[in-house]
């Protein structure tokens, strides 16, 4: 991804929703946590790292759901699409972008697995990324903990 220059740009299956970013993705990941399966209906997230001050929304304005006390994740109003995740702390350098929404997904391979622990057991993974449990990032089981409580 070095030599790309090129702003990535994306957006929602309809096309109300259109954003771009400056830079390359700071990392690029599969996730099977049991948030991003809901959040996208499937059995697992492909999601891009790209820093929050190089990313902005060029037309509509995604719909935004706060999914846990760290976080809220944006979709288009009219088509439902998931496009993003943004942090609500201020100085988080990251949005988390969903790599299907990318105009040119191809250009930002996965480099590795997240959630591992809830992965489906039918779905097969047959490379070689290392693989994360959930517990290897604080933040995320602080988040994962609050949502669950939420649902008491
Ligand atoms: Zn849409
Ligand atoms: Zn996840």
């Amino acid at each position: 991804m070095g030599e790309k220059t090129m702003p990535i740009t994306g957006g929602c299956l309809c096309g109300a929703v259109r954003y771009e970013a400056g830079e390359p993705p700071h990392r690029v990941e599969y996730c099977h946590c049991r948030m991003c399966q809901k959040n996208t209906g499937s059995a697992f997230a492909v999601s891009a790292a790209i820093r929050a001050d190089s990313f902005r929304i060029t037309s509509g304005e995604p719909k935004f759901y706060k999914s846990s006390e760290i976080l809220e994740r944006g979709f288009c109003a009219n088509c439902g699409s998931g496009l993003m995740a943004r942090y609500f702390d201020p100085d988080h350098p990251y949005v988390w972008v969903a790599v299907g929404t990318l105009d040119h997904p191809e250009d930002t391979p996965p480099t590795q697995h997240f959630g591992i622990e809830s992965q489906v057991p039918w779905l097969t993974i047959d490379d070689d990324l290392p693989r994360a449990r959930s517990e290897d990032d604080p933040d995320f089981i602080a988040a994962q903990t609050a949502a669950e409580h939420d649902q008491d």
